[in-house]
């Protein structure tokens, strides 16, 4: 790939990084840590429909890691229904979350490709310039003539 493909490359990743930095600003509101979860249940009484296969449910549960994922996973009862300002607030954080996902796999490519056109842009030819080629030939010529 030469360098003008590489720049107009790097150039695009930039403006895309540059995107979901804009939108990150743009959160506003509360955000909640967690993934939802549907489970069903059986209860203790024992002629209950739910004995022949009728679980009870669905229920919602929350399972959240606390910050530094050597923590165990927590899980939380939440109910039969869930507050829509819960569900938006689990919906936007793992929006957020995403699109730092999106940075870092960026920042990632980007960090490869900044290498590539630093390496484009390498001309290793001018170690071996001419002259001192030249001049080393002349001294070996001379040390040549007086031996
Ligand atoms: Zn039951």
């Amino acid at each position: 790939m030469d360098s003008s493909q590489l720049r107009k490359q790097i150039a695009e990743l930039l403006a895309k990084r540059a995107r979901l930095e804009k939108e990150l600003l743009q959160f506003r509101y509360t955000l909640v840590k967690g993934s939802l979860h549907l489970r069903y249940m059986e209860c203790s009484y024992s002629g209950c429909k739910c004995k022949r296969g009728q679980k009870h449910g669905p229920f919602y549960y929350m399972s959240s890691k606390p910050d530094g994922s050597s923590g165990r996973t927590l899980h939380r009862y939440i109910g039969k229904t869930i507050q829509t300002q819960l569900a938006k607030g689990l919906s936007r954080y793992k929006s957020f979350q995403d699109r730092i996902h999106q940075m870092h796999k960026l920042d990632q490519k980007l960090s490869t490709l900044w290498n590539t056109f630093r390496d484009s842009l390498l001309d290793n030819t001018l170690l071996y310039n001419k002259e001192e080629k030249k001049e080393r030939t002349v001294k070996k010529g001379e040390r040549d003539s007086r031996s």
